[in-house]
């Protein structure tokens, strides 16, 4: 199973425009992180979970070869509105390209992205993407998808599960509180990525400190804080972590 942590950063991403903190400054290029995406290589698959604005960006970066699925967190903008450069894919691979998405997100996505199908357009150049709602764990290939319900702010969005091959990845980039049971789903995984927006509650997001003890009672062979905002300067955050916890960042590749 491999990982690709294409973006680490809150909807503002950091720097945030305008800003001259000491973590929006800062030469240490840990620092600078785009929305939030990963790029999942596992069972022969190839599978891009969210399309954030900068996905452009983060796709030239890291020269992504191909997408075979798209998995959607939750429709919030800074985890979709990059959506449109998927079509890119679709000619590179000369395929109709799935999305999978909780029926409410995928509502909205087909509102806001009301051009897309699954039809070459003569004359327009427009993504080719079939929407799939989620209605239970689902299968991409040999990879195995296990959506997981949190809480985010007064909205319920999924978080993932991925196994493949016997390697398994959490994945939970938007959260405010986890049920009992979405914990239990998640304990044990070897690779658990979660929500750590900042110090300061928020009414959305996970602070660092419940965050860190989401991802103890999980128990991941190794964890990784996401989503953070220009409050976490990365290397003083990760000093203060426990053991086996990490501050994730841009262009983090994780292979096991
Ligand atoms: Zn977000
Ligand atoms: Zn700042
Ligand atoms: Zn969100």
């Amino acid at each position: 199973m491999k990982a690709t942590l294409l973006g680490t950063g809150t909807s503002a991403g950091i720097p945030i425009i305008g800003c001259d903190c000491p973590v929006c400054a800062s030469p240490d290029p840990r620092n600078r992180r785009l929305r939030t995406s990963l790029y999942l290589e596992a069972g022969g698959q190839h599978v891009l979970i969210d399309t954030p604005p900068d996905f452009r960006a983060q796709a030239l970066t890291h020269r992504l070869p191909r997408i075979d699925a798209v998995c959607f967190t939750h429709s919030h903008a800074d985890h979709i509105f990059g959506f449109d450069d998927i079509r890119r894919f679709n000619t590179m691979q000369d395929e109709i390209i799935p999305a999978y998405a909780a029926p409410d997100a995928l509502a909205d996505l087909q509102r806001v992205f009301d051009y897309i199908s699954t039809e070459r357009v003569p004359g327009f150049y427009r993504p080719r993407v079939t929407f799939n709602p989620i209605d239970g764990p689902f299968s991409v290939g040999d990879l195995r998808i296990t959506p997981v319900e949190v809480e985010h702010g007064h909205n319920t969005i999924l978080g993932y599960r991925f196994d493949a091959g016997g390697c398994s990845l959490g994945y939970v980039p938007d959260c405010s509180a986890m049920s009992d049971a979405a914990i239990d789903t998640f304990r044990g995984m070897d690779v658990m990525i979660l929500d750590a927006l900042r110090i300061k509650p928020h009414l959305t997001h996970l602070t660092l400190k419940d965050s860190i003890s989401r991802l103890r009672e999980i128990g991941a062979h190794r964890s990784y804080t996401i989503h953070m905002c220009h409050d976490l300067d990365h290397a003083a955050t990760e000093a203060a972590l426990p053991e086996h916890c990490f501050v994730s960042y841009d262009g983090l590749v994780l292979e096991w």
